[in-house]
């Protein structure tokens, strides 16, 4: 058995899982969902930045379109590390594509612009 606390939305439920994937304490299905996929393949969000060339804008903050592997959270940083930014960029942007063959891209969080 394997307590955990659901982060899909505010409420928090605190789940208990059995090795079975049998869930309890979730109020919706949105948590048994949850606990099963972190009991066998746990994911995050990855929120970082990246280098770019702008001194007004040194880092450039970005975030993963889907949630990421969490094994691969490392391997992805450092991938990220040899990124550097020399365009302009909106939000939304993609900015690596396909990171890590994981079929995810990066996304620009905020925007740099001419003058910014
Ligand atoms: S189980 Fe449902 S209601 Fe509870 S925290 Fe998760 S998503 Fe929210």
């Amino acid at each position: 058995m394997k307590k955990l606390t659901c982060i899909v939305c505010p409420v928090g439920c605190h789940l208990e899982i059995d090795e079975h994937l049998h869930v309890t304490g979730n109020r919706c299905p949105r948590g048994e969902s949850y606990a099963v996929v972190e009991m066998t393949s746990p994911r995050r969000t990855l929120t970082t930045t990246v280098k770019t060339v702008f001194p007004e804008c040194p880092r450039l903050p970005v975030k993963s379109k889907s949630p990421l592997p969490k094994e691969l959270l490392f391997e992805i940083m450092s991938e990220l590390d040899h990124i550097l930014i020399e365009k302009h960029v909106k939000i939304g942007d993609i900015i690596v594509s396909n990171i890590h063959q994981t079929g995810i891209d990066m996304i620009a969080t905020k925007a740099i612009h001419p003058h910014s």
